[in-house]
This record gives C-alpha cells, sequence and structure tokens, in this order.
C-alpha cells in the first residue's frame, strides 16, 4: 500500500479504515483494528492501494472527439478550430450529460477519483459528474474568438454557474477558465475574468504557452511573454492552474515560482501527439519549486483517460527531455499524479494521500495478473509495467464507485449504449451543419 504522505510511507499488507467517507486509520499489518468493528472488510492480497488518481487536465465532453482529429496538430490554432472548433459549434446541451458519463466511467475504470475539467456546458458537466460519483474541479471556459458579445455573454453565464454551484457537495468544485489567454480571450475579457474569479474566490485554469500563437499578441504589443503579461494583470495572485506550459521561457518559469498557488499540468502524451517542438520543462518547474501535476488533455489528443500510462509517458519523456535516466523517479510520478494533483486544485488537505481524516478517495489495483511480478519497488512496477486497466476497486469518500471492476451506480453498459446513440446524432448534426454552409457558399458562387 503506498500511503504517498510526507514520508512516502509504504505498507506491505497494511491497512486503510474507512468511517463515514473519511479515512481513519491507515497503518502497516500489526496495527490493523480489529475487523469486527466494521461493517465489510476487504481482503486486497495481491493489490497495489494507493490514493485515487488526479487527472489535472481534460475536457470530458470531448471524447465526442476521439479519434476524429487525427493528423491535426490540437495545440495549434488552425488544427484545434478546423477539426474541433467548427464541429463543436454544433453541440446542444443534451450532448453533455451522456458523454461526460463515459468520460467519467472511463476515468473511475482505470482509477481516477478525481479530475480537472475545462469547457463550456459547465452546469451540465456538473450534473453528469454528480450522477457519476467522481469528485471534479469544472472550470467555466470562455472561447471568445474576437467576438466581443460572445464574450461578455459568456462571462454572464460563467458568473451564473459559480453562483449556481458555491453550495454543491464538496465532490463539485466551481472554477473559472478563460481557454487560451490572448489566443482566443482579448485583453479586456481577461481583466473582467480575473476579476470575478477574485470577487468568488476560485482557481482559474487556463491553456498556457501550448501552441506558436500564445505569445505573439504580448510580445508584439509589450515585449513580454503571455505569462508575463498575466501576471501583470494580476492572474498569479490567486490559485491559477496552467495546462501543457510548453515553451515557457525560465522568466515564466520564475512568474510560477514567485506565485503563492501557481501550478501547472504537464500533459506529456498530448504534447507527443500534437507534434510540437519541445515539451514541458517539468524538471525544471520541480526544481523551482512549483507544483507539476499530470493530465491526460483530451481524449481528441491523447486519447485515453489512463493515468497510469499517462505517469509512465511523463516519466518517459522527461527522460529524453531532460538526456539523463529517470530525471523523474517512479515515486516523483506516482507523487505528481495523486498529492501534486491534489495541490494543484487547492484540495491537498482533503485527497491525494491515504492519512487519516482525508476523504476517502481510495485506488486498488489487481497486480496478480500477466505482466507484475516480485519486486522492492512498487512504484515502478506501477508505473511501468502496469496499466490502468488493472483498477479493481476504487471509492470516492467512502463511497464504492467500482467493485470488481464494474461500475456500481450506473452499468457501463447502459452509459455506452447511451453515449453511442449521443455520439451518432451529434456527427449527423455536425454533417448537416456542413453540408448547409457547403450549400450557402454554392448559391453564393452561383
Ligand atoms: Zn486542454
Amino acid at each position: 500500500m503506498l500511503s504517498v504522505d510526507a514520508e512516502n510511507r509504504v505498507f506491505e499488507g497494511g491497512f486503510v479504515a474507512i468511517e463515514d467517507g473519511r479515512i481513519s486509520g491507515v497503518g502497516p499489518k500489526a496495527d490493523t483494528p480489529n475487523p469486527s468493528g466494521f461493517d465489510e472488510v476487504l481482503d486486497l492480497t495481491g493489490h497495489l492501494v494507493m490514493p485515487g488518481l488526479v487527472n489535472a487536465h481534460t475536457h470530458s465532453v470531448m471524447v465526442l472527439f476521439r479519434g476524429r482529429s487525427e493528423g491535426q496538430s490540437l495545440l495549434t490554432m488552425a488544427g484545434w478550430y478546423n477539426s474541433i472548433r467548427e464541429p463543436e459549434l454544433s453541440l446542444e446541451a443534451s450532448d453533455i450529460g451522456p458523454s461526460v458519463a463515459l468520460s467519467c466511467a472511463e476515468m473511475a475504470l482505470s482509477g481516477t477519483t478525481t479530475f480537472c475539467d475545462q469547457y463550456f456546458y459547465a452546469e451540465e458537466i456538473a450534473d453528469a459528474v454528480k450522477q457519476a460519483g467522481l469528485r471534479a474541479v469544472i472550470a467555466y471556459g470562455i472561447v471568445q474568438l474576437g467576438d466581443e458579445r460572445r464574450g461578455e455573454e459568456e462571462l454572464r453565464k460563467a458568473t451564473a454557474f459559480l453562483e449556481q454551484q458555491r453550495s454543491s457537495d464538496g465532490r463539485v468544485i466551481p472554477w473559472f477558465g478563460p481557454h487560451a489567454p490572448y489566443v482566443d480571450n482579448t485583453e479586456a475579457l481577461l481583466i473582467d475574468e480575473v476579476a470575478v474569479a477574485n470577487k468568488y474566490g476560485v482557481g482559474l485554469h487556463l491553456h498556457m504557452a501550448c501552441g506558436p500563437e500564445d505569445n505573439e499578441e504580448t510580445q508584439r504589443r509589450y515585449g513580454i511573454t503571455a505569462a508575463v503579461a498575466l501576471e501583470r494583470l494580476g492572474f498569479f495572485k490567486g490559485r491559477i492552474h496552467a495546462a501543457h506550459c510548453i515553451d515557457l521561457s525560465d522568466e515564466d518559469i520564475a512568474v510560477f515560482a514567485r506565485a503563492p498557488h501557481a501550478s501547472v499540468s504537464y500533459n506529456a502524451s498530448a504534447g507527443l501527439r500534437s507534434g510540437r517542438k519541445g515539451m514541458c520543462p517539468a524538471v525544471a518547474l520541480r526544481a523551482a519549486g512549483v507544483t507539476v501535476a499530470l493530465g491526460t488533455d483530451n481524449v481528441a489528443a491523447n486519447n485515453s483517460y489512463d493515468m497510469v500510462s499517462e505517469m509512465r509517458v511523463a516519466g518517459l519523456v522527461a527522460s529524453h527531455r531532460e538526456r539523463m535516466a529517470q530525471p523523474l523517479s517512479s515515486r516523483e510520478l506516482v507523487r505528481m499524479a495523486t498529492i501534486e494533483g491534489a495541490k494543484a486544485l487547492g484540495l491537498e488537505h482533503e485527497i491525494g494521500s491515504l492519512e487519516v481524516g482525508k476523504a476517502a478517495d481510495i485506488a486498488a489495483f489487481d497486480l496478480r495478473g500477466a505482466g507484475y511480478s516480485e519486486t522492492p519497488d512498487p512504484e515502478t512496477l506501477l508505473v511501468y509495467s502496469g496499466s490502468g486497466r488493472d483498477l479493481r476497486h476504487l471509492w470516492v469518500s467512502g463511497e464504492q464507485l467500482v467493485a470488481d471492476r464494474q461500475l456500481t451506480r450506473i452499468p457501463y453498459d447502459t452509459i455506452r449504449r447511451e453515449y453511442s446513440a449521443t455520439y451518432q446524432e451529434f456527427w449527423n448534426r455536425v454533417a448537416a451543419a456542413k453540408s448547409m454552409v457547403e450549400q450557402t457558399n454554392n448559391r453564393e458562387v452561383a
């Protein structure tokens, strides 16, 4: 059992006790409490028990786009616009629930208990997450794309979302998310956005230094990077969690390091698939004291929610980038996928490790199958030999959401059936919208 506490205690054959949704005891086998005091006792011999994984960056609705943007670089404006943004305009509120339900199912079945999402339709996402039972930070994502009215309208909706979710049950935490500052959000809108985030005391989750466009405007106008410009606008005063961060300069890293609550989601698989030159300087960020979490990004860019695989890719890419063997150890990768993710979301006192008093968000991986064998290093066994598909049990706040590889709230088959119908309807709608545009264009040409 991996506690992922401050001392990284590992208990061979240890125990974890849950009472009223919280961890009431954790420790070595010798200290196991009397089982008669508990309603249920589960023998997890042969399993790796650890804190539930934290996926620090995704867009759960975008499972609808999986496999539909191949050959496009989603971290460039052109690639994203052509393969995602155009069809995205055909989305309807009824598409959201079934898509998010499928994403939550895939996350839960591979060991993730908490994720950080950014998208519009945040209200519908929150409803679906509550139904699934996972924990999520949901940042209302604003895409303005030069349309001033849309910017204002989305800001109003985002504010309403923050108002509405203020008193939610704690599993859904509302945030705010300018999609890509200076790329599809103007400076005037950014100023209003940071004011709203401060007013509600919520975190900001945004994309930063992803593509060649990110620093263009601020370089042209002020001769500085977007990170430095955002610091001047006050973005780094409160909590800020930035995704990708591929092209960070030393000065940008210093901006993150001196901020009180700034963190980065290092999305190695999405970075590799995008074909972008460079990669998030995760090692340098950590050396500067910045919290670095791991994220899958959307599954059109990944294309999987498996955080075990994400740990492995993050480790491999760091080795390749730094030209040294494992600059991020397996133990560090596990911490990045758990407690560091929790810290990035401001939840480190609630989740991210197995410690008495924390919410019982727990994953149990079955290591009895092929591919696993004796080793003194359980973290390396999971990260470099393991798979999220070996998740067997999962709890959020003590509620067992996965039991024996099956979802407990709604059967996977039901979720998948509803998703498949939604997927068909959505892409039929996209095709109809496209042919209407083509007909109009043809008429104009004629
Ligand atoms: Zn993203």
